[in-house]
Order: C-alpha cells, then sequence, then structure tokens
C-alpha cells in the first residue's frame, strides 16, 4: 500500500498515443506511473516501418500542429528538431470529378476558375453569409449542415470526400456537433461559415496549423514516449479487471500467461471504445457499466501501400493525395502520395503510395484477400493516376475497426463516461471515442487525462481515505 509521503501511483491503461502522451505527462509531473500495454509494441494504430529504402506508416501519416500544446509536447519529447513538415506541394489536394482527379482551388481566383464546381455552386455558395443560423438545440448531420449552408454540390465533391479521408466516414452519418466541433461553433457564433473563416483569419494568435511527421515517421512518436517511460511502459501487459478496493484501484493484469494484480491511487483508461466497453470496471453494486460503448460504429480500413519506378505513374503527383466523392463511385476512399508528402520514402527514382479502402461507404471491399486488392488497386491508381504494371512493393494493413463514428446521438456515450467518471473517484476515460478522432485530439485528451489524474492524486482525500 502506498504511503501518502511517497508519490501517487498511476496506471494508465492503453500505450496508444494517448496513453504514451498521459503517461509522458505524468512521469514528468513526478507521479509513480506504469503504463500497460497489451500488444508488443507502443503507439497503438500509429506505425511505421522502413524497409529497403522505403518507409510507410500503417496507420495515421501525418499530424496538425495546430495548438501550441501539440508543439510542447513534441519538444518535451526531444523530437523538436526532427520534425518534418510537408512540401509545400503538399498544399494541393485532388478530388475526383469526371473519372479524373481536380485541384481543390486555394484562392479566390482559382475559386471562380475551377472547373471542380459549377457556375451554379459557385452562385450559391456567396450567398452562404445570408443564410440563417441553424437551431443550436437540434442535432444535423454533417451532410444536413453542409446541404443546407453551402449547397449540394459542396457536400458531395468537397465535403463528402474530406469526411472520407478524415473519419473514413459518411456525412449522412455523423452529427456536425460531434464530428466538427469547430464548424458548428463557427455558425453558431458568426452566423456564417464565410464571415467566420475571415474573422478567424483577421485574429491575431495561434500557431498556424502545419502538417509535419518526422524522417522515420509517426512511429517516432512512439518510440520517444517508450524512451521517457523505460520501465514503467509494460509491453505485452493485458489489463482484464479494474476493481476499487478498499480505497484503491485494483487492477488485474495478465502478462507472460500469468496473471497479476497491482494496486494504484488512480486509474487512466486511454482505450479505444470496445475495450473500454469489455473492460470489467467494478465500482460498486449501484455502477452501470460502459458496455453500451460497444455500439459505436467504427468501419474497417485497409491501407494499401505501393511503390513504383518514377515513369510507371504518368501524373504529377505534385500534392498531398486525391480523394474520391462517393457520386463518382469509385472503389477508394483516396491515396496519399505519400513521397511527395514527406521527403525520405521511397528510394530515388521511385514514388510510394498509401491508397484506403472501406469506411463507412464500403465495408465490403475492406473485406477482399490481398489479391482482390492488388486487382483494385491497379485498376483504380491505373485510370486516375495513370499507374502502370505491377507495383515494386504492395503491402496492405488491414483496420478491422479504423475510426469511431461521432454519429447523431454520440452525445449520450459521452455522458455515459462523464457518470462512470462521477460514481468512480480516481478513474479518467479519454481516447479518440471521446475527445476527437486526430492524433492532436489524442495528445490533447492524454495531457487532459494527466492533469486531471494529478490533480486527484494531489488531493489530500485521494489515497485509501473512503
Ligand atoms: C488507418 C488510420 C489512419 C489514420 N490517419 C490519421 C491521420 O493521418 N492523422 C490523424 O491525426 N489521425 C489519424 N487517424 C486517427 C488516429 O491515429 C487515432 O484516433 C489515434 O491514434 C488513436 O490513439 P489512441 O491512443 O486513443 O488509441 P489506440 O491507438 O487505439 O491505442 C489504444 C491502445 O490500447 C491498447 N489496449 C486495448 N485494450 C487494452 C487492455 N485491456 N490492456 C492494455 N492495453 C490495451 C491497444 O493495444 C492500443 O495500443 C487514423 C487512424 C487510422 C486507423
Amino acid at each position: 500500500m502506498t504511503s501518502t509521503t511517497s508519490p501517487a501511483r498511476v496506471a494508465v491503461i492503453g500505450g496508444g498515443v494517448t496513453g504514451l502522451t498521459a503517461g509522458t505527462e505524468l512521469r514528468r509531473a513526478g507521479l509513480d506511473v506504469t503504463v500497460f500495454e497489451r500488444a508488443a509494441r507502443p503507439g497503438g494504430v500509429v506505425a511505421a516501418v522502413r524497409e529497403n529504402g522505403w518507409l510507410r506508416e500503417l496507420g495515421p501519416n501525418s499530424l496538425l500542429e495546430g495548438t501550441t500544446e501539440i508543439a510542447e509536447f513534441i519538444d518535451d519529447l526531444g523530437l523538436g528538431t526532427r520534425r518534418l513538415y510537408a512540401s509545400p506541394e503538399a498544399k494541393r489536394r485532388y478530388i475526383v470529378r469526371g473519372g479524373r482527379p481536380m485541384a481543390l482551388p486555394v484562392s479566390p481566383l482559382g475559386f471562380v476558375t475551377t472547373p471542380l464546381f459549377s457556375v451554379r455552386a459557385k452562385l450559391h455558395l456567396l450567398g452562404e453569409p445570408w443564410r440563417p443560423r441553424g437551431r443550436a438545440d437540434t442535432e444535423e448531420t454533417v451532410a444536413d449542415f453542409v446541404t443546407r449552408r453551402l449547397g449540394p454540390e459542396f457536400l458531395d465533391y468537397a465535403i463528402n470526400p474530406f469526411v472520407a479521408g478524415v473519419y473514413a466516414g459518411d456525412p449522412r452519418r455523423l452529427s456536425v456537433r460531434q464530428a466538427f466541433p469547430k464548424l458548428f461553433a463557427i455558425e453558431q457564433e458568426h452566423g456564417s461559415l464565410i464571415r467566420g473563416a475571415l474573422a478567424r483569419r483577421n485574429a491575431t494568435g495561434g500557431p498556424k496549423g502545419r502538417i509535419f511527421s518526422f524522417p522515420e515517421g509517426l512511429g517516432e512518436i512512439a518510440a520517444a514516449a517508450a524512451a521517457r517511460l523505460g520501465d514503467a511502459l509494460r509491453l505485452k501487459h493485458h489489463v482484464g479487471k479494474v476493481a476499487r478496493v478498499d480505497g484503491h484501484w485494483r487492477l488485474g493484469i495478465a502478462a507472460d500467461g500469468r496473471e497479476e494484480t497491482a494496486d494504484f491511487d488512480a486509474v487512466v483508461c486511454a482505450l479505444p471504445a470496445d475495450a473500454l466497453a469489455t473492460l470489467p470496471i467494478s465500482v460498486g453494486p449501484e455502477a452501470k457499466g460502459l458496455g453500451t460503448l460497444g455500439a459505436i460504429a467504427h468501419p474497417p480500413v485497409v491501407s494499401v501501400f505501393t511503390g513504383y519506378r518514377r515513369e510507371q505513374v504518368a501524373h504529377a503527383l505534385d500534392g498531398f493525395g486525391v480523394l474520391m466523392p462517393e457520386v463518382e463511385r469509385g472503389k477508394i476512399l483516396g491515396a496519399l502520395f505519400s513521397s511527395t508528402l514527406f521527403p525520405g520514402r521511397a528510394p530515388a527514382g521511385h514514388v510510394a503510395l498509401t491508397t484506403f479502402v472501406g469506411g463507412m461507404r464500403s465495408p465490403e471491399l475492406a473485406a477482399q484477400d490481398d489479391e482482390g486488392l492488388r486487382a483494385l488497386v491497379a485498376d483504380e491508381l491505373g485510370r486516375l493516376l495513370g499507374v502502370r504494371g505491377d507495383p515494386v512493393v504492395f503491402r496492405v494493413q488491414r483496420w478491422p475497426r479504423a475510426i469511431p463514428q461521432y454519429a447523431p446521438g454520440y452525445a449520450r456515450f459521452k455522458e455515459t463516461m462523464a457518470a462512470v467518471e462521477r460514481e468512480a473517484p480516481g478513474l479518467f476515460l479519454g481516447g479518440n471515442c471521446r475527445d476527437g478522432i486526430s492524433l492532436a485530439n489524442c495528445i490533447g485528451a492524454g495531457r487532459r487525462l494527466a492533469r486531471e489524474a494529478a490533480a486527484f492524486a494531489a488531493a489530500p482525500t485521494s489515497r485509501g481515505a473512503e
């Protein structure tokens, strides 16, 4: 049992980016932290593999430096000088229309002249500032919100592909308030997205959001955090039980074929929704569990990495990548121009592409075997980018439950988590099922969890004083 003079003992369950952030922050704050990760490597869905001069990301490919806390976290990990910002060409993003990639306009003149949107759609957009504000007390889907404010063509050729790229999602099945809270807030605050965007651009302060990674990919975050944690990070440790016992938290842990228990003053659960839903957390006879979180939809996504000799690809690959609107009836969600985005992803004279298949739109396509995916990717990249011949490298990474979908009604899941926390002092829940799905959100979540657990541990009543 911990004495009140020694640092408080905090367990972090889950060694993805959320848990690693919480763990390193708690350690920096001087607490006695242990991070339990059931896999053999840290990072969760964040992992990069270097192979024969190719660098492929298995999960996320880039991180947005949208807030000072992201920059601080990267600097605290000692990775400040290793930041690799996306190449300037990556500002160009392609959307498929009429079966071919068209650059998304980035300037007012580009908007006027682009063939991506019809004249009618452009004129409709100009009326946006005068359209009435939506009601704050109703929950709208992303599709309804965008159609109301910007018109149906912007839904089809801008937001639908964007939502596929970020959530692997369907705008008809996402809540704008939950999935894009900033967009929702801009309309509520300014009455218009255009007026709000202009006001925010004119306002000073806050770093400009830049996209970055590292020379060896985002896995560098997991490696640096693991190095900071040292033996406080326990890999291949599966937490199977969390119980409130005598004013402490007792964890049941399976490791090396053995079952063990360990006691802590506070517990941070940095887990995906399905793991939270099945983790037995016993607080007391009245406490409700987190089982309902099992109902949160997570579509499957397959990430297919292909490498080619430069001359096999006709397209200039002068951008971030290409996204597929659903109305175009393509079989991919999109493809990243990985070797344009960051240097060092392909050997000299070669290019790398990362293609995403599946999502809410077409989960059945993600279920194909590797040979089916090889043919699908060859067909799609062939017609869109003029890719010819067999890839030099072909690798498949499957994510059967990729990204939580913040659907209408999602607030009830957040309320469930808050209710369990209220009943369980010293238990803190967060991650991509509560705090937002991006890596930046997860780093923010880890820091929030660390602050809350540290504040709890510092309170005189927190340790065994029930
Ligand atoms: C294919 C894909 C592409 C993406 N692309 C981007 C992108 O480009 N940019 C971006 O910002 N975001 C992207 N995201 C989203 C982002 O990567 C994730 O939301 C984020 O990494 C989730 O981190 P996490 O730590 O909350 O969860 P996870 O990474 O899921 O980590 C949870 C960890 O908990 C462990 N665990 C589970 N149960 C237990 C248990 N009982 N005991 C111990 N350990 C347990 C798991 O093994 C896992 O390591 C992408 C996601 C996917 C899947």
